[in-house]
């Protein structure tokens, strides 16, 4: 495993740790004054959400290049079905594409996908994992034109049905498989997968299909599915051993930090939970 004692270099800022990616919350610090907080304390990559990007893509990804950092991925695809994905399959679609474009502009090399819940009128997960496959089949292409990997990200079942009918990074892979694109690949996310006792299977299988790795912790007294994740060494999930299943598969990417914390961590000066994370991502990570 890679020692992270003393090299921030690895480490990645999703933004929504700083509240960023929703109404009402986050710092409110600019893209700018965001990325030389970053490069100020050695981290090496940043994860933006679109609505921070607007029609910026170009000048922000070079703006975080001139700082010695790179854009390490953007959040994310539209969902692709279910109760919140945009009404119709042409409205998905073109959303999606916008979404690839955003990301070739910003020089990400990874978008996330997130697919949305069970689809409305149906029941269970089959067939709203059909659609999705057929989703995701249709852009990988226009994806990889553009040279922009696609990274389906499994979240945790408590979501199953309205954000992501994809809850098992098994089902994920099983997409991957009937899709065959060699841009296509998954996103480990330390929240959405803690718990699954078939992972290390599921990521000796993945192998060089890892696009992603997210950091942060389950907090074993959480209040909220959705706003209460846990600091890094906070929790319950094996961190160490979750490292080693996607190292062990050969993954060499970044560590992204992604907490969603609107009682604790959102609430916190910006400049101390990064603070927090540099030390935390040096000691328990
Ligand atoms: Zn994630």
């Amino acid at each position: 495993m890679r020692d992270f004692s003393a090299d921030p270099s690895p480490l990645a800022l999703n933004t929504a740790t700083l509240g960023h990616n929703m109404d009402g919350r986050g710092a409110g610090w600019s893209p700018e004054r965001l990325i030389d907080a970053c490069a100020a304390r050695g981290f090496g990559g940043i994860v933006f959400w679109r609505r921070e990007i607007g029609g910026r893509a170009v000048e922000i990804g070079n703006r975080v290049r001139d700082a010695g950092m790179a854009v390490t991925g953007l959040c994310r695809a539209p969902f692709l079905v279910g109760p919140m994905a945009p009404k119709g399959r042409s409205a998905v679609m073109g959303d999606f594409c916008a979404a690839i474009d955003m990301a070739a502009g910003l020089g990400a090399p990874v978008l996330t996908i997130v697919v949305g819940g069970v689809e409305p009128g149906t029941r269970g997960v089959v067939e709203s994992l059909k659609r999705v496959t057929d989703r995701v089949a249709e852009a990988a292409p226009y994806a990889a034109a553009r040279g922009v990997k696609l990274a389906l990200e499994p979240l945790n079942p408590v979501y199953g049905g309205d954000r992501s009918c994809l809850t098992t990074t098994r089902d994920a892979l099983d997409i991957c498989d009937a899709i065959g694109a060699p841009n296509l690949g998954v996103a480990i996310d330390v929240y959405h997968v803690w718990w699954d006792t078939d992972l290390p299977r599921q990521l000796a299988r993945a192998g060089t299909r890892i696009f992603g790795f997210h950091l942060c912790d389950w907090l074993a007294d959480t209040t909220d599915f959705l706003l209460d994740r846990g600091m890094m060494g906070d929790g319950v999930a094996d961190l160490r051993a979750l490292r080693a299943g996607v190292e062990g598969a050969g993954y060499r990417g970044a560590c992204e930090v992604e907490i969603f914390s609107a009682k604790t961590w959102w609430t916190r000066e910006p400049a101390e939970v990064l603070d927090v994370i540099l030390q935390r991502f040096a000691t328990v990570c």
